[in-house]
């Protein structure tokens, strides 16, 4: 299979800046970055915003088979694995060589996707190997921003390089600021109007476009603590909801067998998956970063 060219629109200033790259449909059905993507596009288009340095990239398709088809992917998902792939086997692999060269060439990455259940705003972060992503992200207008991902999988012993290779894990490997902002959910009305205001404050923030990112008035910087996986049949406690708050000792899921999982910290719920299957991550748990002194 031959490696596929991604679409990609390329403004430039003539003073020189940062080189950012805003992807959306990295999922295929995840439409808001390709919606508030094109609204920004358009408005460049008329002069309502002006460059004033460096580089900004825009792939706002890039899975564009899945993207047609309305799947999250066609034959592997593209957000893991990453890498330049010189013999491609499938869609996803075919689209990596470019995408790669892309993610390399970076100096600040904004990945738009949405989540399968709705959800308040919020972003990925890699605050261990990148402090400034948490002003980064406070700076897009989320509520919240999620780090920690590889230590949580580490404590456990589940943590694979590979597999957790996504867009923002091999942009970093070539240095830039990189994150994953969740819109909100695949079908939530709000979700592209939070993708656009991403764009936006991402250009202001890096003080690529006149004006000022506008944070959200309540943010909050968490910390993944504990990864569950579902090791049998059972049940969550109750309905679940992402961001929802939790104690020390609540249950969070029962097996039919009568064993519980129980929460170690206070803190709040993160991605519950009740209909996970046996073998796969349950629920995890986060609590806030302690603030910077
Ligand atoms: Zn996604």
């Amino acid at each position: 299979m031959n490696p596929i060219s991604l679409k990609s629109f390329v403004y430039e200033a003539q003073q020189r800046g940062p080189r950012v790259l805003i992807l959306g449909a990295v999922h295929g059905n995840e439409t808001c970055g390709p919606i508030g993507i094109q609204k920004f596009m358009d408005e460049m288009a008329v002069g309502q915003h002006k460059l004033l340095n460096g580089r900004v990239t825009f792939i706002p398709i890039v899975n564009e088979k899945a993207h047609a088809l309305n799947v999250r992917f066609v034959d592997e998902n593209l957000n893991r694995n990453v890498m330049p792939h010189q013999t491609p086997q499938n869609n996803e692999q075919a689209i990596m060589p470019d995408l790669c060269r892309h993610l390399s060439d970076c100096d600040v990455l904004l990945d738009i996707h949405s989540a399968s259940e709705t959800t308040p705003p919020y972003a990925f972060i890699n605050a261990t190997l990148h402090p400034h992503e948490i002003e980064y992200a406070r700076h897009l207008g989320v509520a919240y921003a999620v780090t920690g991902w590889e230590d949580a999988y580490k404590k456990i012993g589940t943590y694979d390089e590979t597999t957790s290779t996504g867009t923002t894990e091999y942009a970093r490997k070539f240095g830039a600021t990189a994150l994953t902002i969740e819109c909100g959910g695949h079908v939530d009305e709000f979700a592209p109007r939070v993708a656009y205001d991403a764009v936006i404050n991402c250009l202001r923030y890096f003080e690529m476009i006149e004006g000022e990112a506008q944070p959200a008035a309540n943010f909050t910087a968490l910390k993944l603590e504990n990864v569950f996986y579902k090791q049998a049949a059972g049940a969550h406690a109750r309905q679940w909801r992402s961001f929802e708050p939790m104690a020390a000792g609540d249950i969070l899921a029962q097996y039919e067998t009568g064993g519980v999982i129980t929460a170690q910290h206070d803190g709040v719920i993160l991605l519950p998956r009740p209909n996970a299957p046996v073998g796969e991550e349950w629920i995890y748990t986060a609590q806030p970063l302690p603030r910077p002194s």
